[in-house]
């Protein structure tokens, strides 16, 4: 049976920029998603994008850019046979206090529904504390990688700690499908 598991974007999948992914031109793939995200279909996840865009509510991504950001990624990982089960986005601003907005768990909840998914055993990978809080209050393992925002260590001053650090989405998806 395959298992869900869900991933934030920015800092985990691509690159992060300040403010903002704004512009297709300014999506880039870390050179190990592909690899990390390939790894993980083959051992049987179903792989669920989960992510933050308040700058769609502050005007400064247009909300087209996120479906074309979802057309990249389909189309780097399309030639090994598999395609990301389904993107949530929250474009909600900060300053709102929305169901879907991380650290509430609403995207996560909205997947398990919409596609029945057990989160049982569910991972949540994200690079930030409200991603770790996003996926603990949903009822996942939160495991969190140093790729995006936080320092090295970091994690120390977090309020939901993750279950494990990793350098990168791979070394994570290498943990992931050893059998954790
Ligand atoms: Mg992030």
């Amino acid at each position: 049976m395959r298992r869900p598991i869900f991933l934030d974007r920015d800092g985990v999948i691509n690159v992060d920029i300040v403010p903002y992914v704004c512009r297709l031109e300014d999506f880039r793939l870390f050179d190990w998603t592909v690899e990390a995200l390939t790894l993980l279909d083959r051992a049987g996840f179903d792989i669920f994008v989960i992510s933050n865009q308040q700058g769609v509510a502050l005007g400064l991504t247009p909300p087209e850019v996120l479906s074309q950001v979802d057309a990249a990624i389909q189309d780097a990982i399309a030639p090994y046979g598999f395609q990301i089960k389904s993107f949530y986005y929250c474009t909600a601003h900060d300053g709102e206090s929305h169901p879907w907005r991380k650290p509430a768990p609403g995207m996560i909840l909205a997947a398990r529904d919409e596609f029945g998914l057990d989160l049982e055993s569910a991972f949540m990978i994200g690079d930030k504390d409200t991603d770790m809080e996003c996926g603990i209050r949903a009822g996942c393992r939160p495991l969190l990688v140093m790729s995006g925002v936080t320092p090295h260590g970091g994690e120390k001053w977090f309020a939901h700690p993750p279950e494990r650090v990793f350098e990168s989405l791979l070394e994570a998806a290498v943990w992931v499908t050893s059998g954790a």
